[in-house]
């Protein structure tokens, strides 16, 4: 599985999925949550809305799929980070779990390119430099014979350099 590193928004990448970091309620939100829906249209959250419907809330951790509107990707991931409250092994236990879901899911999809933003590290307050580092292990640490290449995406600068230096490791 190739690495890749980009700075910049990610509802640009054409990628066969794009992960979310969405909140519970699925029905967007600020930061990249909203840029994906402004970008992807109305059938986003059309899907969100149905995938409610279904089976309630997103937990955190967890993640949902939808088809990705008008972005350039085939897929929009949602799934829903920790809310960072100081409790450092259950939030970054919840935060890594996005990141298995996430690739769990997109190898069912079979998706071969994904892309994921810096979970939690927005309104959610996780710290960044620790959020990295558990983006990357994970990453690092799941073994696929779909999955081809994972994008990280930082939208800061403060992002980008600390995804620079874990990769560089
Ligand atoms: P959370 O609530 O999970 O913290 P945020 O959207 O507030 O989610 O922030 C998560 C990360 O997404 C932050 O690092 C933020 O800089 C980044 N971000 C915001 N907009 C975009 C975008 N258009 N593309 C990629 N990343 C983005």
């Amino acid at each position: 599985m190739k690495i890749e590193l980009i700075k910049g928004d990610i509802t640009k990448i054409k990628a066969d999925a794009i992960v979310n970091a969405a909140n519970s309620s699925l029905l967007g939100g600020g930061g990249v949550d909203g840029a994906i829906h402004r970008a992807g249209g109305q059938q986003i959250l059309k899907e969100c809305i149905d995938i409610r419907n279904r089976q309630g809330k997103c937990n955190t951790g967890e993640a949902v799929v939808t088809t990705a509107g008008n972005l350039p990707a085939k897929y929009v991931i949602h799934t829903v980070g920790p809310v960072w409250n100081d409790n450092e092994e259950k939030e970054s236990k919840l935060l890594a779990n996005c990141y298995k879901n996430s690739l769990k899911l997109a190898e069912s999809l079979e998706a071969k390119i994904i892309a994921f933003p810096n979970i939690s590290t927005g309104i959610y307050r996780f710290p960044k430099e620790l959020a990295g580092k558990i983006a990357v292990d994970e990453v690092k640490n799941f073994k696929s014979d779909v999955i081809e290449k994972v994008i990280f995406v930082c939208f800061d600068a403060e992002n980008e350099e600390i995804y620079k230096k874990l990769l560089k490791e």
